[in-house]
């Protein structure tokens, strides 16, 4: 019994396709080298995104026509608006949702009544041997008007914090060297629940332990919302080795009109205060953003403000996406979709100039410094390999040592541009 999990989107759906495979696997399933070999393929679906969507529907089809030649059982589950939901019925043999995977083996009809577990406690079965995502919290109270997540996923859960304790202790033993700490407002743990801890004790508990391995570990979590940043956590951040110097810090708009008719609910001052204090603690610190350009009714001023605060965040790195409309989110039935796709595509081009030079300089500095870096593949280019530094730069090196994946080495790094480091191999890391 072999099947194929494909989980499209986010880390997040990533992260519970891992809980998916779990439950396939403790009750027999194994994993197919590819779709052809299955007999079960599961999609974890993505709402949020149009281009996710639609790789679904090619998907099933594809599916539905192969089992007119031999037996397959396709089911659905991941972040899925209702709408979405009642389309996949007709297509999939199951609806899967997520606080019902554990059920799934009652659906498959192959392992009769299983006690009902939380999905939280389900065990991942780990896509790799050195690095691991680590649900902490789940759902979304903010409602940002370009988004369908709290319609998707639902409220904000906090995992219970002994569980995620136990999970690190774990994977720590196990010896996983890079652990990400995953929630759609990560830095919201703890708030739904009063006697739970607040993000900034846990990523310290989490430190603490990383701290203590016998082995270097990086800790990083994405992603969180500037409005509930603080200085607690930059605090906490800055005083353990293990916890990376890195930040995620969405901005989405530098204009605060934008930003009110997103449902931000921060002004620019208020994002470039947390910015800035981020980097005060944390001088070394790495930051990427996320910017939608084209958002309904941005004006080319409104534009051009988001441009500037592009030019003074010096950003590393920025996920700039051309804004569409996402079914079953606010914007979608309140705003008019109404800037040009042409106008989207060049002022995503124009972000993308800023960030090449602000990276670029930023990359500059590296230039000449001995750097730690975490292998992980093969590079495409012939006798080289890839990894990332503690601030998820891709590095660059001659190596044809594969026995390298999955360790970290040093590196004197010789040259960089916008996207990438190119480095020199200095040696295996002794932490490792
Ligand atoms: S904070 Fe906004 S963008 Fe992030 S998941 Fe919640 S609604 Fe979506």
């Amino acid at each position: 019994m072999r099947y194929f999990l494909l989980p499209l989107g986010c880390a997040t759906n990533k992260a519970d396709s891992e809980r998916i495979a779990a439950v396939l696997e403790s009750i027999g399933y194994t994993l197919a080298d590819n779709e052809e070999d299955a007999s079960v393929i599961g999609i974890v679906a993505c709402s949020i995104r149009q281009s996710a969507i639609d790789r679904v529907y090619s998907k099933i089809h594809k599916w539905n026509q192969r089992k007119r030649k031999k037996p397959l059982i396709t089911f659905v589950s991941g972040c899925i608006l209702p709408e979405d939901q009642r389309k996949f019925l007709k297509l999939f043999d199951l609806l899967v949702k997520l606080e019902e995977v554990s059920k799934l083996p009652q659906m498959l009809k192959e392992y009769g009544v299983v006690a009902p577990q939380s999905f939280w406690e389900i065990t991942p079965r780990r896509g790799s041997s050195y690095k691991a995502l680590v649900p902490i919290q789940n759902g979304c109270d903010k409602f940002c008007t370009f988004c369908a997540v709290p319609y998707t996923r639902g409220r904000e859960e906090s995992r219970p914090s002994a569980e995620i304790l136990t999970e690190v202790d774990e994977l720590l033993v196990g010896g996983y060297k890079q652990i990400t700490l995953l929630g759609q407002n990560v830095n919201s743990y703890g708030l739904d629940v009063e006697t739970e801890m607040s993000f900034a004790e846990l990523l310290r508990e989490i430190g603490k332990k990383a701290d203590a391995a016998p082995h270097k570990v990086w800790v990083h979590y994405t992603s969180p919302h500037p409005r509930d940043m603080n200085a607690d956590v930059y605090e906490v951040q800055s005083s353990s080795p293990s916890l990376a110097n890195y930040l995620n810090l969405p901005l989405q708009s530098g204009d605060d009109e934008v930003l009110r008719r997103m449902n931000r609910r921060y002004s620019l001052e208020q994002y470039l205060e947390k910015l800035d204090l981020a980097r005060k603690y944390m001088p070394d610190l790495t930051v990427s953003t996320d910017i939608i350009v084209g958002f309904c009714g941005e004006t080319t001023e409104q534009f051009e403000r988001t441009r500037a605060a592009m030019v003074r965040g010096k950003f590393d790195l920025a996920f700039i996406a051309q804004y569409s409309a996402r079914p079953g989110a606010v914007a979608q039935q309140r705003f008019q979709d109404d800037v040009a796709k042409a106008d989207k595509k060049q002022r995503d081009i124009d972000l993308t100039d800023v960030l090449r030079e602000t990276a670029a300089e930023n990359n500059q500095k590296l230039v000449g410094k001995v750097i730690t870096v975490l292998v992980e593949q093969v590079s495409r280019k012939p006798g080289k390999l890839l990894g990332r530094s503690e601030g998820l730069k891709s590095v660059e090196f001659e190596s044809g040592d594969q026995d390298l994946i999955g360790n970290f080495v040093d590196m004197k790094i010789t040259s960089a541009d916008a996207w990438r480091l190119q480095g020199e191999l200095i040696g295996f890391n002794e932490a490792n």
